[in-house]
């Protein structure tokens, strides 16, 4: 069994040689009276999270325990999906299709109480249950239903809109009536945006040098709702030009998690005299969503509105430049791992 450790707590931006690998034996039997499940990890989702795990003051475990401090040398854990070879629980049987927290590796060993369900399939391939039917989609549908809270024609930016949640977030946004301008990292992404999700308009933010100004022209009217991902100066810009009223929702700030000393200040007095709402969220706060999130999606996607980006890469020793890449804007959509055929 080979998985993935950090060699020591990363601070900055991640490279390859801040990760090793291990292997070791794993018995595939069980002692009696072991209520553990044991997996074959079939695809792993990549997070861009993750690093601030391997910080050396995490601070995340106060906030979730999902997200509690990465060690060095220690397994790590991941939402990905696997079968199972062996269970204690009787819950699961072998051959069963499973999603929840699994290693960073080629098996996962399941204690009881570990987050594990069932996974149906519902006639979508696996790797479509780690992106848009998995975490990312349900971040997206309810940051933009549930926190942005949308009227139909309201004008949405949102940045690192070609990555998982921000492909989608533009998606569900454009399905239900608004006006959606994304920014990317690459001419490419840009393209994609606006030929093939439909975006309305899309621009390279490494091309400008006056981000508060690149925004007022794509927004004339102004933004009534900003979906920020990156968070730093864009989110400082897009507050600078938000609409009365407009909402703001904080689903990560990317572009800080490898700069501490880069953080969003925006104008306190736009966001008073405008009245504007900013809320950070967690998609796991909205599991209340959860049906909801997979019947529209489900929808949409075998009426053929919705597009599916997904960017794979196989084999555990691929899963330290996955993250990586995640930083570098490398990957187009969902990164994720596939460790194994089922
Ligand atoms: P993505 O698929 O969007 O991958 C990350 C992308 O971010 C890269 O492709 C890159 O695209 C962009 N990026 C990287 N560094 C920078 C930078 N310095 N400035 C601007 N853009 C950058 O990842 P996810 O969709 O998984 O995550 C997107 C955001 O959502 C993250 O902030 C993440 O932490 C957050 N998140 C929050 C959740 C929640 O529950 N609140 C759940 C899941 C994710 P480009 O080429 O455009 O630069």
């Amino acid at each position: 069994n080979s998985y993935v450790v950090i060699k020591a707590h990363i601070d900055g931006s991640p490279k390859e040689s801040d990760f090793e690998l291990k292997s070791e034996s794993i018995s595939l039997l069980l002692d009696s009276g072991s209520n553990d499940v044991i997996l074959k990890n079939l695809y792993l989702s990549i997070d861009p999270y993750q690093l601030n795990r391997m910080k050396s003051q995490s601070s995340s475990q106060i906030y979730s325990t999902l997200a509690a401090a990465i060690n060095p040398g220690e397994a790590i854990n991941g939402y990905g999906v696997g079968e199972v070879l062996v269970s204690g629980n009787p819950e699961f049987q072998k051959g069963d299709l499973v999603v929840g927290l699994i290693t960073w590796g080629e098996y996962s060993v399941i204690k009881p109480g570990g987050m594990l369900r069932k996974l149906e399939l519902m006639g979508f391939p696996l790797s479509n249950h780690v992106g848009i039917l998995g975490f990312s989609g349900l971040t997206a549908y309810a940051g933009f239903f549930e926190v942005c809270k949308p009227k139909k024609g309201e004008k949405v930016f949102v940045s690192a809109a070609s990555g998982s949640v921000g492909n989608l977030v533009g998606q569900y946004a454009k399905l239900f009536g608004c006006y959606v301008v994304g920014c990317a990292g690459s001419k490419e992404k840009v393209e994609l945006l606006k030929e093939k999700l439909g975006f309305d308009d899309a621009f390279n933010y490494k091309e400008q040098t006056d981000l508060k100004a690149t925004l007022k022209r794509y927004f004339p009217d102004g933004i009534d709702i900003y979906f920020d991902n990156v968070g730093a100066e864009m989110q400082e810009a897009a507050i600078a030009n938000m609409n009365l009223f407009g909402r703001v929702a904080i689903c990560g700030v990317i572009s800080e998690y490898t700069d501490s000393g880069r953080k969003a200040a925006p104008d306190m007095i736009d966001i008073v005299y405008r009245r504007i709402k900013i809320q950070g969220f967690l998609a796991a706060d909205f599991l209340n969503v959860y049906a909801d999130f997979i019947s529209t999606t489900c929808d949409h996607l075998r009426a053929g509105k919705m597009h599916i980006l997904e960017d794979i890469s196989t084999g555990v020793e691929s899963i330290p430049s996955s993250l990586i890449g995640l930083f570098r804007g490398h990957n187009v959509g969902k990164k994720m791992v596939q460790l194994s055929d089922t």
